[in-house]
């Protein structure tokens, strides 16, 4: 028995926010991003990343046309990563204020958690991925309150949790985006590589 690996169609949800840094980031690790603006274009897809920007112009976005039950499917049945305001959408519950979520990933967060005076920030630190530490770029970040029993905590910062995995779904609080190491892309990437051998 011989089995292929196939290079992993990896969508990018780009109805607002910084999609475009998150397609380049992707086709750095030798993955085919493919930009999502309606439901049906999931269809096909292995992965899709929820970018960073304003979680409720998205949210508003994906209720008025349709798409949240749709994407709600998606992330049961394949990998997703989230970032700052994809964490957000990701989320079991959200607070401060609380909205809607697609209830993915068993986290409690809050939004714009970190007060005006540090609201952003670029940190450096040791985590969970081999290769020394990593610059963790954080822009008007949410908290990770807390984490359900099945989800691994990857990095921290002020000891909350800022990149988490549970499964097939990965979330950071940052944005690896905007840095040069491609260490988070390329971790979601082989999840969605090993999801995808025939
Ligand atoms: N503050 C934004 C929100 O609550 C998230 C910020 C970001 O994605 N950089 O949705």
């Amino acid at each position: 028995m011989t089995t292929t690996r196939i290079l992993p169609r990896i969508g990018v949800l780009a109805i607002q926010g910084d999609y475009s840094s998150h397609a380049a980031a992707l086709a750095d690790t030798g993955a085919g991003p493919v930009e999502v603006r309606k439901p049906d274009q999931l269809e096909g897809l292995d992965g899709l990343i929820l970018p960073g920007g304003e979680s409720t112009t998205m949210l508003k976005f994906l209720e008025k046309h349709g798409f949240f039950e749709t994407l709600g499917e998606f992330c049961r049945t394949k990998p997703v990563f989230g970032t700052c305001a994809g964490a957000i959408l990701l989320a079991r519950e959200v607070r401060h204020p609380a909205q809607r979520s697609l209830g993915a990933l068993d986290v409690v967060v809050e939004r714009n958690s970190y007060g005006r005076q540090i609201d952003s920030a670029i940190l450096t630190a040791e985590t969970g991925l081999p290769g020394g530490p990593l610059e963790m770029v954080f822009i008007r970040a949410p908290r990770i309150l807390s984490t359900g029993e099945t989800v691994e905590v990857l990095a921290r910062r002020e000891n909350f949790p800022v990149l988490v995995r549970q499964g097939s779904i990965l979330a950071a609080t940052f944005h690896p985006e905007l840095s040069q190491d491609r260490r988070v892309h390329k971790l979601f990437v082989e999840i969605v590589a090993s999801r995808n051998v025939r």
